[in-house]
Parts: structure tokens; sequence; C-alpha cells
């Protein structure tokens, strides 16, 4: 008899694990609470603007080797799109400069040292200022750590740690940060390609995974929401969903908890989680992009911080948006499309188009030390129950690079378990 992983949240991290069991030939059980899988990272048809949306515009980087080897275990890797070299149009808003970054395609950051490539007014010195995150504790603030004004900061440093702690980078975790600039702006031109999932996040990184998993004699449970676990000594021994609904765990299987931050410390006795969280707030307006616009455009000085072109779909991004979440929608459609519209070279006085506003409340936790202080590890009180997700401890902020790493982590150690 194969032995049984059951997964818990159908999620990135979740199906990361279930991937990763069920290629290593355990039988796979997944349990979604919700009637889709994806979780945070997911896409649904929109009927105001007549399109297929995403709940949110997601990034990925060359660099985010665990997201991609993820995406090229379930097949889709080519449907992550971006282009040969790691260059990023941007526009200042308020004063109508545009430059483009241009980290290149080597594996080393040469471009530090050509002033055409780098931002724009900016010195090799104002960089090696950056260095102290690199080396930085998870405990320390960014603002305690790097100048958080100047030239580079607000061209650079702001837009890029904004987008990746999803908080006001001074107050964000300096180690966290440290990570992303290892990972990006020092790993060299190759790991910072932006990789978008053009055809959709659920075509690319959620249904294709639920599908290969069902190929596998994977069940994936949809509505079946895990309410709580009985420990026998220090195992997991029944799944509770509720009214005559458990699994009884037999000796070998394994639990992979890879559930919201509150429902897993709701459930599990003890465990220590992130309690705070931050908002992102995403537009789609159903436009064509006008022809030369690049895929991605960073924006400072505005209120929009990252422009998206898609076929028949401009889309947008802000983040840290929790001073937005109770503007009224028609309002905040209309500010964001004129920053577009000076963004996108369009005509202020173009009527708006069918839009689309998505206010995602709680769409990370929030990356402060006081936080990240608070993220466990994979490994519980229980021997065969693991936690995975983007909340625990990776060493990154909220990404999908962190949940996959998260998922491969938990399912490595359903791998090594061994019976008590
Ligand atoms: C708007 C937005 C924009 C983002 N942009 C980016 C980006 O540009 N780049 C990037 O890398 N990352 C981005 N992220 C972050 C990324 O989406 C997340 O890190 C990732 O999707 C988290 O996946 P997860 O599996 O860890 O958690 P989740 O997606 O939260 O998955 C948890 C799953 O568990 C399910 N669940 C909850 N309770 C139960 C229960 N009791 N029983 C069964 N199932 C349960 C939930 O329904 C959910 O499906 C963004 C997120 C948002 C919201």
């Amino acid at each position: 008899m194969p032995k049984t992983a059951h997964i818990i949240g159908a999620g990135i991290s979740g199906l990361s694990a279930a991937v990763r069991l069920a290629n290593a030939g355990w039988q796979v059980q997944v349990h979604e609470a919700t009637q889709q899988a994806g979780g945070r990272c997911r896409s649904y048809f929109d009927a105001a603007t007549q399109l297929t949306i995403d709940n949110g515009n997601h990034l990925l980087l060359s660099g985010n080797s665990h997201a991609i080897a993820y995406a090229r275990s379930i097949g889709t890797e080519a449907g992550l799109v971006g282009p040969d070299r790691a260059q990023f149009p941007f526009i200042d808003l308020a004063s109508g400069k545009r430059w483009l970054l241009d980290l290149g395609n080597s594996k080393i950051p040469t471009w530090l040292f050509d002033k055409s490539r780098r931002v724009p007014d900016t010195s090799v010195m104002d960089y090696l200022r950056l260095m102290p995150l690199v080396w930085a504790k998870p405990s320390q603030l960014v603002g305690n750590a790097i100048p958080c004004k100047g030239t580079l900061y607000d061209r650079l440093v702001q837009p890029l740690l904004l987008a990746a702690l999803n908080v006001d980078p001074p107050e964000g975790s300096a180690g966290l940060a440290g990570a992303i600039v290892r990972e990006t702006l020092l790993a060299g031109g190759q790991s910072c390609r932006p990789l978008i999932a053009r055809a959709g996040l659920s075509d690319v990184l959620v249904e294709p995974a639920v599908a290969m998993l069902r190929a596998k004699g994977a069940g994936i449970h949809f509505g079946h929401e895990l309410r709580g676990v009985t420990m026998a000594g220090d195992r997991a021994a029944t799944l509770d969903f509720g009214a005559d609904d458990s699994i009884a765990l037999g000796p070998d299987d394994a639990v992979v908890m890879a559930a919201t931050p509150r429902v897993a410390a709701s459930i599990l006795p003890g465990l220590t989680a992130p309690t705070k969280f931050r908002a992102i707030v995403n537009a789609h307006f159903r436009f064509d992009p006008p022809a030369g616009l690049p895929a991605l455009t960073g924006v400072v000085g505005g209120l929009i911080e990252w422009l998206f072109a898609f076929p028949q779909r401009l889309s947008i991004t802000i983040s840290g948006a929790d001073r937005l979440i109770d503007m009224p929608r028609e309002e905040l459609a209309r500010a964001i499309w004129r920053d577009i519209c000076r963004t996108a070279g369009i005509d202020v006085a173009t009527e708006l188009p069918p839009w689309q506003i998505v206010r995602e409340r709680r769409a990370t936790f929030e990356a402060t030390p006081e936080q990240n202080a608070l993220r466990p590890g994979p490994i519980t009180a229980f021997k065969n129950l693991f936690l995975a997700g983007d909340w625990t401890d990776t060493g990154l902020p909220a990404t999908i690079e962190g949940s996959v790493r998260s998922g491969d982590r938990a399912a490595d150690l359903v791998l090594a378990m061994r019976r008590a």
C-alpha cells in the first residue's frame, strides 16, 4: 500500500509539495477549502472587463530557481515569458523623466560599472551603500541598515523593496531585503529577467499541476476544509473535516499543512505564525496596449507602481496599499487610469475603459522584523506533520519563490520521515 501524503491547501506551496511527493511515488490527497486551486495566485473570468484576469499581477524573476523548477516539473516553464535581457523601463511621473535600467544578462553585476545602464544620476558609491543589507539580520530594520533617501533610493531601491516586502521599505526586515538584493541585483542580469505568466496564473502555475496530480492518481478535494487534527502521542492521528468527515492517518502517512497562517495557528496548538498582513491593489483595464509599450514598466512619483501590458489589457500593481482599501472604487479607477495614460503615452482625455479593481487585503504577511520573528520552520510538534507556505520561515518575503521553496522543503521532510 503506497504511503499517503495529505496536503492541506492547494495554493502554490501545497501544489509544489504535492507535485514533488507524487513524483516520488507517494499517494497524494489534496484538501482545499475553496472550490478553486491557486490560493492567492489564481485567475478567473471577470464580468466587468469580459476578460480572464489574475487576482494580482505576479512577477517572477529568472533567478527564482525553485519556482522555475516547479513550472518545469508541471511542463509549463515556457509559459513564463520575459525578455532576453533584464531591462526595466521606468518613468518618474512627477518629472516625466524616463530611463532604462539595463541589468543585462551576465552572471555578475557588470551593469553597476556602466553609467548608461544604471539608474541615471547615480554613482557606484550609491550602490555600495546598499551592501549592509547583504549581511543584515532579519531583526534589523531596512531604515537602520541603508540610507532610505536620495536618487538611487527613489528610483530603484524603494520600488524594488516595496514590491518585494509589501511594506514601506524603511520599516521592513533588512534580512529579508538582503535576500532579495543577493538573489537579484547582486546576482547579475541573468537572475533578474522579469518573467510573467502571460497566459494567466492558473493556466501556467496552477491547473497543469492539478491535471498532473490527477493523472498520477492523486485526489483533489475542493470544498474540503480542515477543521482540526487529533494527536496520538507525538503524531497526527486524524484529520477532521467536520460533521462525520474525518480521515484516520496510517502509521506511514504524512500531512503537509499549507493553509494560511491563521488557519494553521488555530488548528495546531502552540504554533506561532505572523498575525499582521498588508494589502495589494491591482487594477485591470480592457484596453489594447499601445504599440511598443513594454510588457512591464516601473513607475515612481505616482499612484501606480508597475504597469503590465497584456493582450487586450493594461494592468497595474500598487503594493503596501492599505491606505487605498476604503477609497471609492470608481475614484480609485479614475486616478489609476490617469497614471496609466501618462505612463503608456495614451491621451489622458481617453474615456475610462471597462475596468476591475482587485483589493487583496491580506495579500502578504507584514515583512517587518517583528512579524518575521513569528514565522515557524517546517517542523512541528507532530512527527508526521510539516508546514509549508510563504509565511513559514523561508528566508524570503511572501513570494511565489518562497512558497515553492517551502513546499519543496516540506515534501523533502516527508520523504525523509521515518516511522517512530
Ligand atoms: C495581489 C497579489 C500580488 C502578488 N504579487 C506577487 C508577485 O508579483 N510575485 C510573487 O512572487 N508573489 C506575489 N504574491 C505573493 C504570492 O501570491 C504568494 O506568496 C503565494 O501565492 C502564496 O502561496 P501559498 O500556497 O503559500 O499560500 P495561499 O495561496 O494562501 O494558499 C493557501 C491555501 O490554503 C487554503 N486553505 C485555507 N484554509 C484551509 C483549510 N482549513 N483547509 C483546506 N484548505 C485551506 C486556501 O484556500 C488557499 O488555497 C502576490 C500576492 C497577491 C495577493
